[in-house]
């Protein structure tokens, strides 16, 4: 119906370089992904328009406090501290880091055997976060994280620490023969949406977005088309 009242607008914040929850497509050159996704269902149930706009995950919190974008999702881990900061909506998916090696690395099994070496990570990560406190490791921060994993190819680092859903993502998609998740998940993580602290009405808005969503099956659609599973 053309003369349908115009939608109302959400931009949204991502850092597209988190595959399978945010990436570019490489023939459409759209952003793609589960949080993707997720974010327009929760935006269409809301009555809004979802625009995606990326930007580097340490700029997103930041954005969010300027006003420019009024929501992000991007793999968030809910934190105590970026929760000073942001209003995180419920969790939406259970995450954790774990670590990728080179495959013919036999020595790092696990994050005590870190100790030592050589570590990228993503700048302003949780895997950042938790790299740091690995005794005499040498921690050198990407941008992004498919930078991290190339800093891993090239030989420059013994292992990458990044969440768990996204190294498996990059061994089995990426073609990445070269490389091989190892270790149990450091951690349990869990991913919120965040808008900014004044706007708790919109956070309210998209909760209830989440658990209509989560009631009316299309949670659970869009999770079995990036994950194969169910929830
Ligand atoms: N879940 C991690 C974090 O919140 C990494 C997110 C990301 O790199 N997009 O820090």
């Amino acid at each position: 119906p053309a003369e349908q009242a115009k939608s109302k607008v959400l931009n949204v914040g991502t850092d597209a370089g988190f595959a399978p929850f945010e990436f570019q497509d490489e023939v459409s050159k759209k952003y793609v992904g589960f949080d993707i996704d997720l974010m327009e269902a929760v935006g269409k149930q809301m009555g809004y328009e979802v625009k995606i706009q990326s930007m580097g995950f340490d700029g997103l919190i930041p954005a969010l406090e300027a006003g420019n974008i009024d929501a992000l999702i991007s793999g968030m881990t809910i934190t105590p501290e970026r929760a000073k900061k942001v209003n995180f909506s419920k969790p939406y998916y259970k995450s954790g880091l774990s670590i990728v090696v080179k495959m013919d690395n036999n020595n790092i099994k696990d994050f005590k055997a870190l100790e030592g070496k050589k570590l990228a990570v993503q700048i302003g990560t949780t895997g950042a976060m938790e790299a740091k406190k690995v005794k005499d490791a040498t921690v050198r921060e990407f941008n992004t994280a498919p930078e991290a994993f190339m800093e891993l190819k090239a030989g420059g680092v013994d292992a990458v620490v990044n969440d768990l859903p996204v190294n498996e993502y990059y061994i089995a998609k990426a073609g990445a023969k070269d490389a091989k998740v190892v270790g149990e998940p450091l951690n349990s993580e869990e991913y919120g949406i965040a808008t900014a602290k004044k706007n708790t009405e919109l956070i309210e808005k998209i909760n209830k977005a989440l658990d209509e969503l989560k009631k009316n099956g299309e949670y659970e659609k869009i999770y079995v088309k990036w994950f194969g599973k169910k929830p």
